[in-house]
């Protein structure tokens, strides 16, 4: 089964191409930004302290969000495959993953990162701020997130390059456009879903 990362920059279309891809290859869609918003939601403890990180569109401290990753990652099937979205998003949390992984002796099938240009992520990031009221969809805060994006995330690219399970593929663009870009990309590295696979023979 397949086990993706998802990287991409906030609007950058992570939380639709996650669900997609999670239902198309019929695995777990794990969003650590939807844990975390369902924590304050609920006012969990850990919903109180991370709130007002997620209200000035700061990163949440890295041990929270392992802790958040490994307790998900930890309930039964869950190793086997899964679509991580939101996660890592700095090196020291890609580090954590990797040696977790190793632990766990299983590796990561491909990131997928997709790339919008920063106009269209502002434009979309307004839009959704507009119509669902998230309150880390506002100018300033967008402006912040998107600048922290490039400081923390950027630096995961290479890490990732370097070990060849890199997969870049152009975000911009209708829904459908862009899943069938990925489809096309993981189907390259021979990571169709399982039912569309060729069989023997
Ligand atoms: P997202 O839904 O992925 O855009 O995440 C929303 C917010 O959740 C981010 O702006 C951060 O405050 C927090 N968050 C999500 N994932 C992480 C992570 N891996 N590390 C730190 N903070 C995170």
């Amino acid at each position: 089964m397949i086990r993706l990362l998802l990287l991409a920059p906030p609007g950058g279309g992570k939380g639709t191409q996650g669900r997609v891809l999670a239902e198309e290859h019929g695995v777990p869609h794990i969003s650590t930004g939807e844990l975390l918003r369902d924590h304050v939601t609920r006012s969990t403890p850990l919903g109180r302290r991370v709130r007002p990180y997620l209200e000035r569109g700061d990163l949440i401290p890295d041990h929270l969000v392992l802790r958040l990753v490994q307790e998900r990652l930890g309930t039964p099937g869950v190793l086997e495959g899964f679509v991580l979205d939101g996660f890592p998003r700095t090196l020291d949390q890609a580090l954590a993953a990797y040696a977790w992984a190793t632990e766990h002796n299983l590796t990561f099938s491909a990131v997928v990162h997709l790339t919008v240009p920063e106009a269209e992520l502002v434009r979309r990031l307004l839009d959704r701020g507009r119509a669902t009221g998230r309150s880390d969809d506002t100018a300033d805060t967008i402006r912040h997130r998107l600048a922290q994006y490039r400081a923390s995330t950027d630096p995961l690219l290479d890490f990732y390059r370097e070990r060849q399970i890199l997969v870049d593929v152009d975000g911009d663009g209708p829904i459908p456009e862009v899943a069938a870009r990925i489809r096309t990309a993981l189907e390259a590295r021979g990571l169709a879903p399982a039912n569309k696979r060729a069989g023997p023979g």
